[in-house]
């Protein structure tokens, strides 16, 4: 294929057209697929021929949004999930053994949190965090002789914290490790963890991919060799995307550059209006100067993403006051979303953690966090505006 940008690609990759000559792809909602002959069915069975079977293992629509995507990251291969917790999981799954260990940080996604400290312990899996700030030598400090995998998020949620992912590809290749990157807050358009060593990258499709809230999903992309186990793992134990979410995500990616830019540009604006704000104690967004990886944040991403982290003087109380007093943006947990939404993440996403590790993973009880969404900027700085002046009257 000739060398195209980025857009073009998301736009004019796409599967072959039917003998309809269909403009836009069709959906093909089939859970098999037919043989020609017996000898056919024989050999595909035998993965002598690269064709669909059963829409487990592989589909048309699936298939289209995982070329894309691969794309994006600079990926050899994927598999396409039902969810990003699926993707998530399947891929510890595929690749890890009984004993082995994880090295993570504790600013990852609540429910991949989850996963180390109530699931994976019955099968003699163990983790050990470090804190985002953590320098080389403490993340190398936590590496064991049974060490496996680095599993990390840049930027964090909710606390758009930011890592220095070529520092965690150097750690990851020096000792032989397997580092998994979930991208889901930057999205493929705004950072490729493989260009900083990731051999694996992460997505809830659910978010900026989907982006209008409507389907879930999730995907692995990466390594061959990698992509192969999970594959093998997942056509078995059966986490598969629906070929009608994967049809509406393909769909998605082709207006994500357009989306992401404008998600992007009203972050930053929300952004700078808090920070100028007397009632905000503190504002945190990866492309303000005043937050601390500004520097890391523009060398790894094109631009700061959707997510403004916040905190009222006042913290909790005030917080509280501020989410009953929002008229327009929706009191919702999900993010990445045309529709800006604002979340507390103490008393909802992360309530299940110990007060202590949600400390641990920058979250306030004050804290608050907005994806912002496409509506005109102006009116979500005068929701948010008016909001913040009542809870502070
Ligand atoms: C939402 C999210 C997930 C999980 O994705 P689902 O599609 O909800 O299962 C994983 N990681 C991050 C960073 C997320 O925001």
């Amino acid at each position: 294929m000739e060398e195209r940008e980025f857009e073009t690609n998301a736009i004019r990759m796409q599967m072959d057209r039917s003998g309809n000559l269909e403009h836009s792809v069709p959906l093909y909602l089939t859970s098999s697929f037919v043989f020609e002959d017996a000898e056919d069915m024989r050999a595909s069975f035998a993965e002598e021929k690269d064709r669909n079977i059963y829409s487990r293992y592989t589909n048309p629509n699936t298939s289209e949004l995982i070329a894309k995507i691969c794309q994006m990251e600079g990926a050899e291969a994927g598999y396409a999930f039902a969810s990003g917790m699926a993707a998530v999981y399947s891929t510890f799954a595929a690749l890890l053994e009984s004993g082995d260990h994880i090295v993570s940080c504790s600013s990852v996604f609540g429910s991949t949190l989850s996963l180390y400290n109530n699931f994976f312990p019955k099968w003699q899996i163990s983790t050990d965090l470090f804190n985002v700030n953590d320098s080389a030598a403490a993340i190398e400090a936590l590496i064991k002789s049974n060490t496996k995998v680095i599993y990390v998020e840049s930027p964090t949620n909710p606390g758009v914290d930011i890592l220095d992912l070529q520092m965690i590809g150097d750690i990851a290749a020096k000792h032989g490790l397997i580092l998994i990157v979930d991208n889901c807050f930057a999205s493929p358009y705004l950072q490729q963890p493989i260009s900083f060593g990731a051999h694996l990258v992460v997505h809830s499709a659910t978010k900026l991919i989907d982006g209008q809230g409507r389907v879930l999903g999730g995907i692995t992309v990466g390594e061959a060799t990698l992509i192969d186990k999970i594959y093998r793992f997942s056509r078995i134990s059966g986490p598969a995307m629906s070929p009608f979410n994967a049809w509406v995500l393909s769909k998605s990616l082709e207006t994500l550059a357009v989306r992401v830019d404008r998600h992007c540009e009203n972050a930053l604006g929300l952004a700078q209006f808090l920070e100028a704000h007397v009632s905000v104690k503190m504002v945190k967004y990866p492309f303000l100067k005043s937050h601390p990886k500004y520097e890391m944040a523009k060398k790894q991403m094109k631009a700061g993403g959707a997510v403004v982290a916040f905190e009222l003087e006042g913290g909790l109380d005030t917080g509280k006051k501020f989410f009953n007093n929002i008229q327009m943006l929706s009191l919702s947990a999900n993010l990445g979303d045309t529709r800006s939404i604002v979340t507390h993440p103490a008393s909802t996403t992360h309530a299940k953690l110990s007060p202590e590790a949600r400390l641990e993973a920058g979250i306030t009880d004050g804290l608050i966090r907005v994806s912002v969404g496409l509506e005109n900027i102006a009116d979500i700085i005068k929701d948010v505006s008016q909001a913040i002046e009542k809870a502070t009257l």
